[in-house]
């Protein structure tokens, strides 16, 4: 891919390019608990978004997507102030908060090219968003901590692109680490790493679903943990998100919500604690507890949190049964998407022929299925 982009970039703009380096991700465990202000346990994967930069004199910018094979160009001093509902709303989403922040960036030539399947729950989104802002950020003196990249990198997708999304994503294509999972605090953005063990394979399969209602249902349950958060709050004002509540306030003031916000905010109470206790777990390799953790966590999003779909139910009962499969559950926003599995990478290769056939056999869908390792995070390439 390196070579490509280079190759194409100079074809393009007849300059040789730095070339900036951005991570998908899958996350393990804690789901809809990011804006909560919960815990999140994602690792950085090997798919990843380059962003090829180099200046340029004559005042505009020029942004190539290879995926797309579309060329735009602008003047560096009329960028369009709102989203287009196109792809490169991500770069000048990017360039638009870097300049609300003071940041200037001068005239460039940009080129991208992603491998994180596009829309699949691995979030090409961010990577695409922290590739950029670092390429950006290197046409300047500007030095900026990670965090505050994966923060500014949220706010374009939240504020330009229009997608209310939390900060997991672009959070863990900042700071993943090689063979790392990735607790994260998203309320402090307090974080530690937990080793994943070599022997063990994170198995990512695509259900090639995605509903289409997809986008309205994410924000009807983002407003649902919101309401529970408000209803608790009445009860114990200390409560201010999901985060500081507890099963025993759900014990005592559960019955005074609707049906629907109580399910919902049972799943995110639940899941902060599964989440953490996750990462307890990895961190002492007691990877039994691990796989009990993901299933329950699937249940939960199936059956409180209501995000499930059909086919990642079959790929997750499937997991299930395999003796090499350590843990599978439904990843992301929900309503279709990619399971994550864990499976000793010895037997991988088996365990996905066999999952591709079972699937195959009982959707009708033929899955892509990826075998990922825990990658690190944004980086200079070249
Ligand atoms: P996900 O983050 O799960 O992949 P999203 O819908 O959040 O799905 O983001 C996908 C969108 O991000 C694409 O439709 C496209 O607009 C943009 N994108 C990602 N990677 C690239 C790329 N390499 N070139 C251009 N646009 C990209
Ligand atoms: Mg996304």
């Amino acid at each position: 891919m390196l070579k490509q982009i280079q190759e194409t970039h100079r074809a393009k703009f007849s300059d040789n390019p730095a070339v900036f380096s951005a991570p998908g991700r899958v996350n393990l465990i804690g789901e809809h608990t990011d804006y909560a202000g919960g815990f999140v346990m994602p690792a950085a994967i090997n798919f990843q978004t380059l962003a090829a930069i180099s200046p340029r004199a004559d005042g505009q910018i020029a942004i190539y997507s290879k995926n797309f094979d579309e060329l735009l160009t602008y003047p560096l001093d009329a960028i369009p102030a709102k989203a287009s509902h196109r792809w490169v709303d991500y770069p000048l989403g990017v360039l638009t908060v870097l300049r609300q922040q003071g940041i200037e960036i001068p005239a460039f030539n940009l080129t991208l090219d992603g491998n994180v399947p596009l829309g699949a729950g691995l979030s090409s989104s961010a990577s695409i968003e922290v590739a950029t802002m670092a390429a950006m950020l290197s046409l300047t003196a500007t030095k900026l901590p990670l965090p505050k990249i994966a923060l500014l990198s949220q706010s374009a997708e939240n504020n330009y692109v229009g997608a209310s999304c939390g900060i997991m994503d672009q959070f863990i294509s900042c700071c993943g680490e090689e063979d790392h999972a990735l607790l994260l605090d998203c309320r402090s953005l307090e974080y530690q790493m937990a080793p994943i063990p070599s022997d063990i394979s994170l198995v990512i399969a695509n259900t090639m679903v995605k509903h289409s209602h997809a986008g309205g249902e994410y924000n009807q349950r983002r407003a649902e943990v919101e309401e529970g958060a408000r209803i608790l709050a009445t009860h114990r004002p200390e409560i201010k998100l999901l985060r500081d509540a507890t099963m025993d306030d759900l014990e005592k003031w559960g019955s005074t919500m609707p049906e629907g916000v109580l399910k919902r905010s049972r799943h995110v109470i639940s899941e902060n604690l599964r989440t953490v206790a996750a990462a307890k777990a990895l961190e002492a390799g007691d990877l039994e507890t691990l796989g009990r953790l993901m299933y329950e966590a699937h249940a939960s999003y199936r059956d409180d949190f209501e995000a499930s779909c059909r086919e990642a139910d079959i790929m997750v009962e499937f997991a299930s049964k395999e003796p090499a499969c350590i843990g599978a559950r439904l990843t992301g926003g929900g309503f279709g998407g990619c399971t994550i599995n864990l499976v000793k990478a010895a037997e991988a290769k088996g365990f996905t022929e066999r999952l591709k056939e079972y699937y195959h056999t009982a959707t009708g869908i033929s899955a892509e299925i990826y075998l990922c390792r825990a990658s690190s995070g944004v980086h200079q390439v070249i």
